[in-house]
């Protein structure tokens, strides 16, 4: 039952069998009404007229018999004067004719006298009536016959009678007679119970009254009751059953005679024409239940179509398509309905494609739009600009959301004035816009990222405030040789190289600097395991006395021995590491590794101090004092053989908070030397509040030194400062003799470099310094 169709055609079928079924039903039965009705009628009808004319052919019968008793000759009584006028009247009509006297003794014509007074018609006759026998065997010709018997009248008074026999056989020819024999069949039977009339060749042929009849075959005893109880009536209509089937029967009385005449019908003959109609009526019923199911069928498609286009555009919009449309042309309730749709889709549309800020296309239509460019059957190359601004997230904090909104709406403006034909702006993420433009030459993209850098590096002034923007831009070109990349992934890696560069910048997607990057994930995504899976080891290297040579210091400098990557450098993984803050991890890994070292250091390494590189997101971290105490108290190793490297940029941001700390670290005892000194921030203010044991300066001044009067002039500088405030000069990065001994003319305390010794394995040093 899913379907309106299905229901509406079903109710359909049901109404149209059932309305069509009851009018059959009462067509039938009006017809079998007026068919009985006019069975009965018509029944009745003969019944009165075959009586009508059995009266008159009694009548006509009796005619010359009573005109004959009025001759003289009949009158007379005198046999020999009646003979020869009986003679002459003997005819086709009147056979056996004779006189009665008036004691009931019959004379016929051949000389024959029988004594008749016991037959009642005789009796009759002498008491003045004209009359018919009922039907009795003849005692002259020993055959069944009907006589008829006339008064004969001499003055006044009966002297006796006239008697003829009935040509019977015409009588029981009745109904051949009467064509009833295609309709029925006729009987004409006497009130006293004769049968005087029956059709031919019938069962009734060898009974004459209903008593013998009945008696004989008990199938009659339902026709005697019919003919008993109907008995009184003048004419009328009934029904009767012999041998198990039904007849219908009207009936008369015929005039003049004690006679009365019935046609009876075999009822199911009679209502054979019911068979036929209800033959018609199923085959009615069927091809009009026939032909309205199918006009109903095309009715109800014409009706629902709607609603089931109607369901389709739902579902489609329901999935996300929403350029459907409801085209009808009715005016009716499913025209408006559509035009509600319509509307309704358009509202859908407009909340779910538009960013309700900027006014801009949204994520979700630019994400679609793309994907059906990619997936086009010929897809066409398209261009992708993406626009990100550095740390807005600062704009809302400094001035709060609704002046980043107000920027936003400013910048989503700058943008698109400076887009042109076949572009389209998008919001694509918070601060982020697409520029998606439906061709890709290189000039027209990089024109209009120009523009829209210029546009939007331009200052603000919103709420009376001047605001200045970094923006970030990539650019993109898919083409379909490209369709293997995702087109907005790849925009974006280009927005973030251009950020990661500094930002105020166009970067044009270039797929090695992708490879690049997904290398650096692969790498970043490996390194926690590295860490689990002991990939890490440390090799050190000697820092050396200037004075005498020895080796005072070494610094611990971690290596990765990647599994399919090899050897892996910590230029190549520390920056990764800070990005995904595994750095913490991997400092405490490596202080807890240069701890244990320094449990299996002897006597002769006991001077000797371990400096560890440390990171400024491990040192920021409120449990790093905590956790190396925790590693020293675990090893319980001496804090004065361990050195930390930190460099000014940990500590500019927060430097007091970073000068607490290093002095606590220094109350444990553990050294602290700036690295990389130099380069960066190089505030010499800081150096002088900042608690520090070694300064080490950055290696590529003293590379510098032979060729630069003014490196040169750095270094002995920064020596002599150093000296002034009491800390060691560590000179990083020494691969020449004559740095070396530039480097011991300015007094530098020590040298680190190749020129001594690259980062080698601990028991390496040990055995080429310690055990000589
Ligand atoms: P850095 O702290 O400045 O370490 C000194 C770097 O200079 C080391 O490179 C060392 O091999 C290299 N070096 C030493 N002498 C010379 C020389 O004469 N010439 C040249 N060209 N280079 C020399 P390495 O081991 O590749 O380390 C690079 C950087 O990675 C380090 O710079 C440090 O910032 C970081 N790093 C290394 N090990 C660790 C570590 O265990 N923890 C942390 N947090 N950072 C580390
Ligand atoms: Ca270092
Ligand atoms: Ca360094």
């Amino acid at each position: 039952m899913k379907s309106i169709k299905f229901k509406a055609m079903l109710f359909a079928l049901c109404f149209i069998f059932i309305a069509i079924s009851v009018l059959s039903f009462t067509s039938y039965l009006h017809f079998q009404r007026t068919l009985e009705n006019e069975i009965h009628k018509s029944l009745v009808q003969s019944a009165k007229d075959s009586g009508a004319y059995l009266s008159y052919f009694a009548k006509h019968y009796v005619e010359p018999l009573e005109k004959l008793v009025t001759q003289l000759e009949i009158k007379s009584m005198d046999w020999t004067r009646q003979k020869p006028v009986l003679e002459s009247q003997v005819n086709p009509y009147y056979l056996e004719i004779a006189i009665v006297d008036l004691s009931g003794r019959a004379k016929y014509i051949d000389g024959t006298q029988l004594d008749l007074s016991d037959r009642p018609y005789i009796q009759r006759a002498l008491s003045g009536q004209t009359t018919f026998s009922e039907v009795l065997i003849s005692r002259y010709t020993d055959q069944p016959v009907i006589m008829v018997a006339v008064p004969i009248i001499n003055n006044g008074d009966v002297e006796g009678a006239l008697i003829a026999r009935l040509k019977i056989d015409f009588l029981s020819d009745f109904s051949g007679l009467r064509n009833y024999n295609n309709h029925g069949d006729a009987y004409i039977i006497s009130d006293a119970g004769s049968i005087i009339s029956r059709p031919q060749g019938d069962i009734f042929k060898d009974f004459l009254n209903l008593d013998d009849l009945s008696e004989g075959h008990s199938e009659f005893v339902d026709f005697k009751k019919f003919i008993e109880e109907n008995a009184q009536l003048e004419s009328g209509y009934d029904r009767f059953n012999f041998q198990g089937q039904g007849y219908l029967t009207g009936f008369s009385k015929v005039e003049d005679t004690t006679w009365t005449i019935y046609i009876s019908l075999n009822q199911e003959k009679a209502l054979e024409p019911l068979n036929r109609l209800t033959y018609f009526l199923i085959i009615g019923l069927i091809s009009t239940s026939l032909v309205s199911a199918i006009a109903a069928w095309i009715f109800i498609r014409g009706l629902s179509k709607p609603i089931e286009s109607l369901d389709q555009l739902m579902s489609q919009g329901a999935a996300g398509n929403l350029n459907i449309r409801f085209e009808t042309k009715s005016k009716d309730e499913i025209g408006r309905l559509g035009e509600s749709f319509n509307r309704m889709m358009d509202k859908i549309k407009t909340l779910t494609q538009y960013d309700a800020l900027t006014g801009l296309l949204n994520q979700h239509v630019l994400e679609n739009n793309i994907y059906m460019k990619t997936q086009d059957k010929s897809p066409q190359p398209f261009g992708l600009i993406m626009i990100g601004i550095t740390q807005f997230s600062l704009i809302n904090e400094t001035y709060g959301y609704v002046v980043g909104d107000l920027l936003l709406v400013e910048i989503s403006k700058r943008i698109k004035r400076c887009i042109g034909l076949g572009c389209e702006v998008y919001r694509y993420k918070g601060d982020e816009f697409v520029i998606l433009c439906s061709d890709s030459e290189k000039d027209r993209l990089h024109s209009f990222s120009k523009k829209s850098l210029m546009a939007l590096t331009q200052s603000y002034e919103i709420d009376h405030k001047i605001i200045d923007l970094n923006i970030n831009i990539g650019t993109y070109k898919w083409d379909v040789s490209l369709s293997h990349e995702d087109p907005l992934k790849s925009v974006a890696h280009a927005k973030n190289y251009a950020k990661e560069l500094g930002g105020n910048q166009i970067q044009v997607f270039d797929p090695e600097m992708h490879s690049r990057i997904l290398d650096e994930r692969e790498l970043e995504s490996d390194l926690l395991k590295g860490l689990k899976e002991d990939q890490f080891y440390l090799v050190y290297q000697p820092l050396f006395s200037v004075k005498n040579r020895s080796v005072v210091e070494m610094e611990a400098l971690i290596r990765w021995r990647h599994p399919e990557k090899g050897m892996v450098f910590p230029d190549q993984f520390i920056p990764l590491a800070e990005k995904s803050k595994t750095i913490v991890a991997m400092d405490l890994w490596v202080i807890d590794k240069v701890c244990r070292e320094l449990t299996k250091f002897d006597s002769s390494l006991k001077n000797v101090i371990i400096s560890v590189n440390i990171t400024s997101k491990t040192f920021e971290s409120p449990y790093f004092i905590d956790q190396i105490r925790e590693i020293i108290q675990r090893y319980k190793v001496d804090p004065r053989a361990l050195q930390f490297e930190i460099t000014e940029r940990m500590v500019i941001e927060s430097i007091d908070e970073s000068i607490e700390k290093l002095n606590t670290l220094r109350a444990m005892g553990i050294s602290i030397a700036l690295d990389d000194f130099g380069i960066g921030y190089s505030s010499l203010s800081y150096i002088v509040r900042l608690p520090l044991d070694r300064i080490k300066i950055d290696r590529s001044f003293v590379q510098n030194m032979h060729e630069s009067q003014e490196a040169k002039l750095i270094v002995s500088s920064i020596i002599s400062l150093c000296k002034s405030l009491n800390l060691i000069v560590i000179a990083e990065g020494v691969e020449l003799q004559e740095e070396f001994d530039d480097l011991k003319k300015l007094e530098c305390d020590i040298v680190q470099g190749y020129f001594f010794s690259k980062p080698i394995e601990l028991d390496l040093i040990k055995q080429t310094y310690f055990e000589s």
